[in-house]
């Protein structure tokens, strides 16, 4: 463990909350907004909703709340070889996909085509929706009230327009300034947690297989590596130890990357973070085989045609429920009614994006169904 760094987020100076509060006793900023995100509703809600397998495809398969613990986890131990704020890794990793729809990218995909004449729908931008105003918990405020630093790596992406409404987090896409190391580091476990886990559910969906993995060098490297320590075994612990590997060389790659980057720009604030290149990275040959299992994997697995065939039924679930709801606002429950929320079209993705994989299809068979 590396002690912490000068250029880490330190919560006592965070830049504030939208908000103000008395500051926590028995915490500090960070501890108290991922304490506040694992009481949400919206987190709980994680444990229905689809990475690439629809939730009652089967237990094991991930799912965006063990995504989520798996990011965070990721991310964390990251923090700590960098002298990085592990609680404000934790508490973005945790929420960063708060705000996804139900189905995975199907969803947000169809939800978004659905909202086109309305704003559009981000997930990213609706995770931070879900803290700064949906969640309903305080008496004092709507959302969650997270500090800055905790919404400014929720927020991954944003355009430009939308960027100009969000006050100062959304600054930095206008400034084409960076975010905190800490959100950095976030959005690069994201990306090794889900590659690896899509490998391993993917095989274990039957969807691809080893062989085809082979093609891919840095499973087919690992692979090797495993078979000839380990002449004998097979089946699940021969993947299991095989993608374990592959998940420590990607932290590997990434610290020491890292440590060299920040060798070269010598940040010494936080503020100098936010002003140099990104400089959580990976290495140059790290980056191109992470690449190409990338491509693997949604040739392989996103566009597998029974993948396929669920990315089309939830397409059409969420299409006819949003058309449902915007021709007969009627149908609404009553808190997402225009009455108590003038802006219809926003009010229906906001419920529609609440949603779990199997309300989404409950609701689709109480509006639709006539038995
Ligand atoms: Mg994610």
């Amino acid at each position: 463990m590396t002690e912490l760094k000068s250029y880490a987020a330190d919560p006592a100076a965070s830049l504030g909350r939208l908000h103000d509060e008395p500051a926590p006793s028995t915490r500090n900023h960070f501890q108290r907004d991922r304490d506040r995100i694992i009481h949400s509703s919206a987190f709980r809600r994680l444990e229905y909703k689809t990475q690439v397998f629809v939730n009652h495809e089967g237990d094991l398969f991930r799912t965006r709340l063990t995504h989520s613990l798996e990011v965070a986890q990721i991310g964390r131990a990251i923090a700590r070889n960098l002298g990085l704020h592990e609680d404000l890794i934790e508490a973005i990793a945790l929420a960063h996909d708060l705000g996804h729809t139900p189905f995975g990218h199907a969803g947000q995909d169809a939800l978004n085509d659905c909202m086109r004449e309305h704003g559009g729908f981000e997930h990213n931008l609706q995770s931070l929706r879900v803290v700064d105003h949906l969640e309903q918990r305080y008496a004092e405020f709507d959302g969650l009230n997270l500090t800055f630093e905790v919404r400014e790596g929720i927020l991954k992406h944003c355009s430009l327009s939308n960027a100009k409404m969000l006050g100062n987090v959304g600054e930095r896409f206008i400034q084409k300034t960076q975010p905190s190391l800490e959100a950095q580091v976030a959005n690069l476990a994201d990306e090794i947690a889900y590659n690896n886990h899509d490998v391993d559910d993917g095989l274990r969906s039957g969807l691809i297989t080893l062989d085809q993995l082979a093609e891919v060098r840095v499973f087919a490297e690992h692979l090797a590596v495993v078979r000839e320590k380990y002449p004998t075994l097979a089946g699940r612990r021969l993947i299991h130890e095989t993608v374990r590997r592959m998940i420590h060389t990607l932290v590997v790659d990434l610290c020491e990357q890292t440590n060299l980057n920040i060798a070269q720009h010598q940040p010494d604030t936080i503020d100098d973070i936010r002003h140099l290149p990104p400089l959580i990275a990976f290495s140059a040959s790290m980056q191109a085989q992470q690449l190409e299992l990338k491509r693997f994997l949604r040739t392989n697995l996103y566009q597998h045609y029974r993948v396929n065939r669920m990315t089309s039924k939830a397409k059409r679930i969420i299409r006819e429920l949003f058309g449902a709801f915007i021709n007969d606002a009627g149908l609404l429950p009553p808190e997402y009614q225009p009455i108590t929320r003038p802006d219809k079209a926003r009010a229906i993705a906001d419920y529609i994006a609440g949603m779990t994989d199997r309300y989404a299809i409950r609701e689709y068979q109480r509006v639709f169904s006539i038995i």
